[in-house]
């Protein structure tokens, strides 16, 4: 690890402030991601800004109809939310499923979806069930906010303050974990509501993408049987020591059932 200076912001308007004073700084969420990069001497920032700290980033309440999640809420604050269990089980489901119990402890909904990595679970949460991103500037709704591998649509300094997602008639969720780290080599949110009717795919390619095909399926028949015969193209999918593109093609379909199965 490399030296850096270490801050606590106490606001995000502090952490704003930090942010554009430093020459080359970077947030903290919980650090799962951020810390085993400056382990490796992958990153050299000047400074890291700590939001951890800041309680207005954190936990679950109800806006016009949306529940709106706190860009510090930890994916087990999430996992046994009352609200979320009771209006999106499909996302409680979804944040349980996420790496082990120390991860789910540290790790926040903000770090996960800033950082984008191909394999995380809340992409797909957020397309498939049409959320909207709240940062310190502005709104962008989720399907422009994934904007490819390891990418997003946040400018510089630009901090995710939540994550608003509106409550949808039917949603579930299935992934095929990597079975030492939990990441999806294939997850896939499947929903319908105020959003549409919505797949998205998540650990296939190198950014969460929606199935158009089966969202059309299942848009006059939301139901596994109007998925069958569907399948998505290996093409431009990921193949690694874990999964080929053929078999990750693959896993989009049965896991694709398997969400609107379970969608009930
Ligand atoms: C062993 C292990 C297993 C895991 N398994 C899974 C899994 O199964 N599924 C899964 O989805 N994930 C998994 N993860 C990743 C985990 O979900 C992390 O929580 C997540 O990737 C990063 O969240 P964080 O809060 O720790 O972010 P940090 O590590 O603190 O930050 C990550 C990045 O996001 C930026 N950032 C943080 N917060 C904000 C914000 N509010 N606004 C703007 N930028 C911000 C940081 O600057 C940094 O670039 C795993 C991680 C580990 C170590």
């Amino acid at each position: 690890m490399y030296n850096f200076n270490y801050h606590r912001a106490g606001s995000v308007e502090e952490a704003v402030q930090l942010l554009s004073g430093a020459s080359e700084g970077t947030l903290m969420g919980g650090g799962m991601t951020l810390i085993p990069v400056l382990k490796q001497r992958l990153a050299n920032p000047s400074d890291v800004v700590d939001i951890g700290g800041i309680s207005a980033l954190s936990g679950v309440s109800e806006d016009g109809g949306k529940v709106v999640v706190g860009a510090t809420t930890t994916h087990a604050a999430v996992a046994s939310d009352a609200t979320v269990q009771a209006k999106i089980p499909a996302l409680a489901v979804l944040a349980e499923s996420i790496g082990d119990a120390q991860v789910r402890n540290r790790g926040t909904i903000g770090g996960s979806i800033a950082n984008n990595d191909p394999a995380a679970d809340y992409p797909a949460a957020l397309v498939g069930l049409g959320a909207t991103i709240r940062t310190n500037t502005r709104e962008i709704a989720a399907d422009d906010f994934f904007t490819g591998l390891f990418e997003t649509a946040l400018g510089d300094n630009e901090i995710i303050t939540a994550v608003a997602f509106p409550v949808p008639d039917k949603a579930g969720y299935a992934k095929f974990p990597n079975p030492a780290s939990r990441y999806a080599v294939v997850g896939v949110m499947a929903s319908q509501g105020p959003a549409g009717t919505r797949v998205a795919v998540t650990g296939a390619g190198p950014c969460v993408f929606r199935a158009a095909d089966m969202e059309a399926a299942l848009s006059s028949n939301f139901s596994a049987e109007a998925l069958s015969g569907i399948s998505v193209s290996a093409d431009d999918l990921n193949s690694d020591i874990h999964a080929s593109a053929e078999y990750r093609a693959h896993l989009v379909g049965v896991m694709a059932r398997r969400a609107v199965a379970a969608a009930g």
